[in-house]
Formats: structure tokens, C-alpha cells, sequence
């Protein structure tokens, strides 16, 4: 199912679990501001090549909108559109001061020197430099990027407005990047399986892990876990392969978890580092199994909570110690294990319902009491 079908199909029914009213449900729904931009470099050998880059900015009713850059070759605009939403209820269910927003840019980084990946980036950043800000909206890395890219277009604005780390976050430690930034999705990953299997009376030692995604999130996450005796019995990773001889329908691929492959499942608790990795036909397949899942918005909100600890010490100028970052870090994904289960217990739902019913709500409560006066 489409990204952004999918998406909007949880929303929808978060919002009528809370029984919001319907205009505010269309409000809350449509983007604050959808960019689309052409990106024209000319490469090493001379030649030109054109990308198109995009800037989703969903919702800024709870502070500045917030989200990660990711280049990749499937980079569309309802995929983005649907990642953008999702970081406005992560960002909300981590209670932290921000909204939500995504962008990309369709490309291969893979297929790309280092030079032509700056003046990529450099462009895209010339173009949406005024729409971004340190209270408007702060980006950070996504798949395909990385501190590098950070660093880069902290430069490229800076041209514009002046030297200004906290317009990004992921930055290199060396430009105001915060200790413990690049664990942080993993820990965030560590400090949310903790929470769901102490809640089971189980523990992280001597669990099976199987691990889906190799990159910065699942490699992290998997050291942790293996740091406090969880057994990782599988990895699989990109550069893995799937195959079907009767060819593969690449939109059905859409989510990692689909409903080809639901039934095979064996695992008792799936724990979503990624992004929207689990299609709502495989959600219903799963919870019929009796599966528990962890959803996206939860499990995966150590990044960004992070990030939000690099922007304070980025506009405090004043740098915290990792023990600090982790520990906060620990705090905030304690708190959020609790939030989301005390909206289970409220709306009698699974746990994804009550992630999106705590962040739906939150998002829903600073929009009416922001009002819309013209
Ligand atoms: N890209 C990450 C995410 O999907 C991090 C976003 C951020 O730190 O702003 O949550």
C-alpha cells in the first residue's frame, strides 16, 4: 500500500478513537507547505545532470517543523508527504517542541562522486535556504545522508543568514554536533525494547534479535542490544537479496513488512527502527498472530530526540558530556513507553493506535488553543 495511503489511514482512525471534530481532522491532515524544487549540477565529466528535491513541511503547531534529508531513488512526493506526517506525531509523541517535515531528493547517492554530492546538496540548499531556520524548520540526516551532508548545507545557509549550527542537526561533532547523535536511533531503539519486554517480565539477555536494516540505526541498535546480552541471530541489509520468479511488484514492496510476508513471521515482538517498515494489511495480519508490534513513531523517536538535544546546545552554545545525552535520552523514552501505553489503556487499542492517539492528540490540543483567527 502507498506510503502515504497508509499513513493517512492510521491518522484516520486515531482521530476517530479521540473523536476529533472533522474540520479539525482536515486541518491537521493537509501539509503546511509542500516545496518542490530542480537541483542542476554539472557533474565530474562535464555534463549535466537535473534532480528533484522536496521539502514537505506537515504541521509547526507544537514549535519548529522538524525532520531528516534523504536521498534515495524512490524519493517521491506522497512518500515524503507520508514521512513528513509521521515526524509530526513522532516528534509529538517524544514531547519535544517541534512539528514535523521530510525531504529528499530522488537520486542514487551511490551513482555519485563526493564532489557532485556538495554541489547537490549545496543547491538544494540554495533553493529552499529562506523556507528552513532554526525556528522555522531544522533538518538532519535521513538514509543516504549523513553529518557530511549536514556540514555542507550548515555552510551553504550560512552564506545567506549567517553562521547558524542549529539550523541543522547530525552535524559533525567538530561544527556543533552533539555527542551521541549518531548512536542515538539505536540507543533510542535499545532504551524501547527495554521498556516493551520489561512490561512482558522479560529482559533484552538471552532474547533472539533478528535484525532488518544494517545501516546507522540497525547497526547501533544491534551492538547495544548484543552489549547487554541480547543474541542477534540475524542481520539483513540492502545489499541482501529478495526473489521471485514470477517478478517483483515493486510499489506492493512498498513496506518491509507486507502482506507477502506477514504469515511467515515467526518473531513474538517487532520493534520498527525504520520508518513506516509495516503495511496496515500486515499490522492486521501480525496482530491477529498475536505479534506485538512497536510502532515507528515511538521506537525510532531516539534520533530526533536527540537532535533536539543538539539544537538546545546549539542556541545554549554550551556543549553537554554523553553521559548526560544518554541519560536524558533514557528519560524521554521511558516517558514515552508510558504515554503510549496510558493512551492503550484509555482507547483500549494496540500500541500503534496509541502512539498516533498521543500524538494526534497533542498536535490536536496546540492547534485549537493556537486558534485561527485571521
Ligand atoms: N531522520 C530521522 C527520523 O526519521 C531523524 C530526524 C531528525 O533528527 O530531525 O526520525
Amino acid at each position: 500500500m502507498n506510503a502515504l495511503v497508509a499513513t493517512n489511514r492510521n491518522f484516520k482512525l486515531a482521530a476517530r478513537l479521540l473523536g476529533l471534530d472533522s474540520k479539525l481532522e482536515k486541518s491537521l491532515l493537509i501539509p503546511f507547505r509542500e516545496i518542490k524544487v530542480e537541483c542542476t549540477i554539472p557533474k565530474d565529466d562535464g555534463t549535466l545532470a537535473s534532480f528533484v528535491g522536496f521539502r514537505i513541511q506537515h504541521d509547526n503547531a507544537r514549535g519548529p517543523m522538524k525532520g531528516g534529508i534523504r536521498y534515495h531513488p524512490e524519493v517521491d512526493p506522497d512518500e515524503v508527504n507520508a514521512l513528513a506526517q509521521l515526524m509530526t506525531w513522532k516528534t509529538a509523541v517524544a514531547n519535544i517542541p517541534y512539528g514535523g517535515a521530510k525531504g529528499g531528493i530522488g537520486c542514487n547517492p551511490g551513482d555519485l562522486s563526493i564532489s557532485e554530492l556538495e554541489r547537490l546538496t549545496r543547491v538544494f540548499t540554495q533553493k529552499i535556504h529562506d523556507l528552513i531556520g532554526i525556528h522555522a524548520d531544522v533538518p538532519a540526516p535521513d538514509m543516504g545522508t549523513g553529518p557530511q551532508t549536514m556540514a555542507w548545507i550548515l555552510d551553504e545557509y550560512s552564506k545567506f543568514h549567517g553562521h547558524s549550527p542549529a539550523v541543522v542537526t547530525g552535524k559533525p561533532i567538530d561544527l556543533g554536533g552533539s555527542l551521541g547523535r549518531d548512536a542515538a536511533t539505536g540507543r533510542g531503539v535499545l532504551f524501547a525494547t527495554e521498556a516493551l519486554l520489561n512490561e512482558h517480565g522479560k529482559n533484552i539477555a538471552g532474547q533472539r534479535f533478528v535484525i532488518q536494516g544494517f545501516g546507522n540505526v540497525g547497526s547501533w541498535a544491534a551492538r547495544l542490544i548484543g552489549e547487554k546480552g541480547g543474541k542477534i541471530v540475524a542481520v539483513s541489509d540492502i545489499s541482501g537479496a529478495i526473489k521471485n520468479s514470477k517478478g517483483i511488484d515493486v510499489p506492493t514492496l512498498g513496506g518491509v513488512i507486507n502482506r507477502e510476508n506477514a504469515n511467515d513471521i515467526k518473531a513474538k515482538f517487532i520493534i520498527e527502527a525504520a520508518n513506516h517498515p509495516t503495511d496496515p494489511e500486515a499490522d492486521e495480519i501480525l496482530s491477529k498472530k498475536g505479534v506485538v508490534i512497536l510502532p515507528d513513531i515511538y521506537a525510532n523517536s531516539g534520533g530526533v530526540t536527540v537532535s533536539y538535544f543538539e539544537w538546545v546546545q546549539n542556541i545554549q552554545g554550551f556543549m553537554w558530556d554523553e553521559e548526560k545525552v544518554n541519560n536524558e535520552l533514557k528519560t524521554y523514552m521511558t516517558r514515552g513507553f508510558k504515554d503510549v501505553k496510558e493512551m492503550c489503556r484509555t482507547h483500549n487499542c494496540d500500541l500503534r493506535m496509541g502512539a498516533f492517539t498521543l500524538g494526534v492528540n497533542r498536535v490536536a490540543r496546540a492547534t485549537v488553543l493556537r486558534g485561527w483567527e485571521a
